[in-house]
């Protein structure tokens, strides 16, 4: 075992036990005696808190679904709780009042569905599967996804909940759009999965950017930038400011650094210095995960703050990740 690699998980911090680990779970970077990576079952990775939905894709996969029933069905949790302001239902309007969703998912075929500027349905995540699966295209957008959710069985409903309309009366009194490092405005749900048999899938949904202009899509319905799932490889997903993601096609950088030969961790660093490196990134985050073929995990993100949870059936851990700025 002369290539063995062991990566433990850092510094417990806090009352969250949160802990500070350039990888993570139980599936770390482990070499067999012919110097193969061993891999040790099922992980999933969510930027964010998020222990329960990860909970809820592992019950799936010891229930037998599908690596894809895992990713949709966890999201479809976040994307319904009225708590979550930054995701489905209760999630943060934009500055005209109105609530417009992204979200896009991947398979281990490599197949792709996306919604961005989505209204009033609820499960975005299930609408960019069903565009994945049930038409020849990739993205479908506002209106034209919302008539093809609602021929589909979906339900319209109002997206706003009491305590979004309330910030957003906060808001209107000063109107400003600004970033704000780590709070709600930045919560997208990006979920990576890989199964039992090393299949891969993941999703993304969110309301983006509390306040956006009104029309404004970010980076997480456009593959390869909020998401990249590519089964020989490994998966990427992103949160944060997604115009830096956009610019820099994030999500698919990192899974392309992972196939030059970074392990998680290093590719989600680099991606992360591809931005710091041409932007001001003072007032600005973004943090990636990513899971390679072998269940290794890892995360990088521009500022601290940046937290994700990795779940296996034997963990779920929520994670600090490190970052550039310190
Ligand atoms: N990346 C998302 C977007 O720009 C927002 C977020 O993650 O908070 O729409």
């Amino acid at each position: 075992m002369s290539n063995r690699r062991q990566f433990v998980l850092k510094s417990l911090i806090g009352a969250l036990g949160l802990s500070s680990s350039a990888f993570s779970c139980e599936s770390t970077p482990e070499a067999d005696s012919d110097n193969k990576r061993e891999f040790k079952g099922p992980v999933i990775l969510t930027t964010w808190n998020h222990q329960e939905t990860n909970a809820i894709a592992l019950n799936v996969l010891k229930e037998n679904g599908s690596v894809l029933d895992a990713v949709e069905s966890a999201i479809r949790k976040v994307e319904a709780d009225p708590n979550d302001s930054s995701v489905g239902y209760g999630g943060r309007p934009d500055r005209e009042g109105v609530v417009s969703l992204d979200a896009c998912i991947m398979n281990k075929a490599g197949e792709a569905g996306s919604v961005c500027f989505v209204r009033d349905i609820m499960h975005p995540i299930t609408v960019a599967r069903m565009v994945m699966e049930k038409t020849p295209h990739v993205i479908l957008a506002g209106q034209g996804a919302k008539q093809f959710a609602l021929e589909n069985g979906m339900k319209a409903r109002n997206l706003l909940t009491d305590a979004s309309i309330n910030s957003y009366k906060e808001w209107l009194k000063k109107s400003e759009y600004k970033t704000i490092i780590n709070i709600e405005n930045h919560d997208t749900i990006g979920l990576l999965a890989i199964d039992e048999s090393q299949d891969m899938a993941g999703g993304c949904s969110t309301s983006g950017m509390a306040y956006k202009y009104h029309g404004r899509v970010g980076d997480s319905p456009i593959i390869g930038a909020g998401l990249y799932v590519d089964n020989e490889i490994g998966s990427a997903t992103a949160t944060g400011v997604g115009e830096m993601v956009l610019r820099t096609l994030g999500s698919f950088l990192v899974v392309e650094l992972m196939r030059g030969g970074l392990d998680p961790y290093q590719a989600c660093k680099e991606a992360v210095h591809r931005i710091v490196n041409k932007y001001d990134c003072k007032d600005t985050q973004v943090g990636y995960v990513a899971l390679n073929k072998y269940g290794e995990a890892g995360a990088y993100s521009i500022h601290p703050g940046f937290i994700y949870t990795c779940s296996t059936p034997h963990k779920n851990e929520v994670l600090k990740s490190e970052s550039y700025f310190k």
